[in-house]
């Protein structure tokens, strides 16, 4: 196949910390001074009280698996050779959830199956990842 480039993620004055932090395998969510619920995805106040006092933390990286797909034909070409891979939704320790890429067997995907961070080079950046936990 050609050489087709991995579509980059959109990033937002709001939202370069994260990636920042990725990039230095470091996982950060934001946490809300007023009501101290954790916030993802990034945004400049807080869903459960409106505060605009947001702070930066770093976040544990564990989480358990809530759903799960198999995707078969990829939304974009780049992706395509790497069928069929897992995409699903972890729900954070810390308590918000997050749509990622699994790096899980098919055969080992189950509901609340304990997952962790897994930094991977794509391009020229990293992504967060989440493997089975222990892998
Ligand atoms: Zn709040």
């Amino acid at each position: 196949m050609t050489n087709i480039s991995f579509p980059e993620p959109t990033i937002t004055a709001v939202s370069k910390p994260f990636w920042d932090k990725i990039n230095e395998k470091q996982f950060y969510l934001q946490q809300c001074e007023e009501c101290k619920q954790w916030v993802f995805y990034p945004r400049a106040h807080c869903p459960n009280c409106f505060s605009s006092k947001l702070t930066w933390k770093e976040a544990s990286g564990q989480g358990k698996l809530k759903s799960w797909s198999i995707v078969h034909r990829a939304g974009h070409p780049a992706w395509q050779e790497r069928t069929p891979y897992a995409v699903g939704v972890v729900q954070l320790a810390e308590g918000p959830s997050l749509l990622t890429h699994l790096l899980i067997n098919e055969q080992e995907l189950r509901y609340q199956l304990p997952v962790e961070i897994s930094f991977q080079q794509l391009n020229e950046r990293l992504l967060p990842f989440f493997q089975k936990k222990g892998d």
